[in-house]
C-alpha cells in the first residue's frame, strides 16, 4: 500500500514539474498570439496612410514613414528580433476595428483613440500620444470657433469618435451641430471643398495634412478634446497586449518616444 503510495506521489510530482516546464516554456516564447507570429515571420499591422509624421505612405518609394510606423518597428524587433519583418496594411477609422477581429493584423497603430467603449471590444496599450479634436474651414467663411458652427454641417469620418465628443462640446456652448459621415478623410476635404459640410473634423494631427493639401482652407488653433492614442490588440491575445504594454512603457521611460516626436516633428501640445 505504502509502496503504491510512493509511486503515487512520485508520479504528480513528474506531472507537475512537466507542468511547469510547459508553461515556463510558453512564457519564454510569449505565449499563443506571439508564438503565432513567430511562426509566421512577419507582424501584420495596421497603420493610417495619410497621416503624415503618423502614418504616412510616401509614394514617391513606396514606404510607410513616421511616429508610429517606428513604434511598430520597436514591436517587431522585440518579437522577431528584426524591425524589418513586418508588413503595413493600411487601414481607415471605419476599417481598422474590422481587420483586427477578423485576424488580418496582429495589432493596429492608427490614431486610434482609447475609449471606455472601445476598451469593450479591442485592448489598448498606455496611451503613447496625445492629441485633440480641431477644424478645418474655408478660410473666406468667417468661421473661427465651434460656436460659429451652429445650424451648420461638420464632416466627419464612420467609425471615428469625432462627432460624440464635438456634441458635448456643442451642448455646452449652446450651439447646435449637425454632422454628416464619410468613409474616408479624401472625400470629407472634398465636400468641403463643394459647400456642402461647412467643417472638417477630427484629430489635428490628421488635418494638417488636408490643409497641406488646399491653400483655401485653415486649420483653427483651438482643440475640443483630448485623445489619448493606444496600440490595439485583439481581445484574448492576452500575451500579445502584454508585450506590447511592455514596449511602450521602455519606450516611454527611456524618453524614446519624446526623441521620436522631435524626430517626425509632432511633439505633442501636453
Ligand atoms: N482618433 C480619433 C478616433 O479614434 C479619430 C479617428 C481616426 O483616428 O481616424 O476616433
Amino acid at each position: 500500500m505504502k509502496r503504491i503510495s510512493r509511486i503515487a506521489v512520485s508520479l504528480f510530482v513528474v506531472l507537475l514539474a512537466g507542468v511547469l516546464l510547459a508553461s515556463l516554456a510558453a512564457m519564454a516564447a510569449g505565449g499563443p498570439s506571439v508564438e503565432k507570429i513567430k511562426q509566421r515571420g512577419e507582424l501584420k499591422v495596421g497603420v493610417k496612410a495619410d497621416v503624415l509624421g503618423f502614418g504616412f505612405k510616401n509614394l514617391q518609394t513606396g514606404e510607410f514613414e513616421g511616429y508610429e510606423i517606428e513604434i511598430a518597428r520597436r514591436i517587431a524587433k522585440e518579437i522577431l528580433g528584426d524591425a524589418k519583418k513586418i508588413e503595413f496594411v493600411p487601414v481607415t477609422a471605419k476599417t481598422r476595428a474590422a481587420l483586427l477581429d477578423n485576424g488580418e493584423v496582429d495589432m493596429v497603430i492608427a490614431t486610434f483613440t482609447i475609449t471606455p467603449e472601445r476598451r469593450k471590444i479591442v485592448d489598448f496599450s498606455p496611451v503613447y500620444y496625445t492629441d485633440g479634436i480641431k477644424l478645418l474651414v474655408k478660410k473666406d467663411a468667417g468661421i473661427k470657433s465651434l460656436k460659429d458652427l451652429d445650424g451648420k454641417v461638420i464632416g466627419v469620418a464612420k467609425g471615428a469618435d469625432t462627432a460624440n465628443r464635438l456634441k458635448q462640446q456643442g451642448e455646452k456652448l449652446g450651439a447646435s451641430l449637425r454632422f454628416a459621415e464619410f468613409e474616408t478623410y479624401p472625400e470629407i476635404l472634398s465636400a468641403l471643398q463643394a459647400g456642402r459640410v461647412q467643417a472638417f473634423s477630427t484629430d489635428g494631427s490628421i488635418l494638417k495634412y488636408y490643409e497641406s493639401l488646399d491653400k483655401s482652407t485653415v486649420l483653427l488653433p483651438q482643440r475640443y478634446s483630448a485623445e489619448e492614442y493606444g496600440v490595439t490588440t485583439k481581445r484574448g491575445n492576452d500575451d500579445l497586449r502584454d508585450l506590447v504594454a511592455r514596449v511602450i512603457t521602455d519606450l516611454d521611460k527611456s524618453g524614446e518616444l519624446d526623441r521620436l516626436q522631435d524626430k517626425f516633428g509632432i511633439a505633442s501640445e501636453k
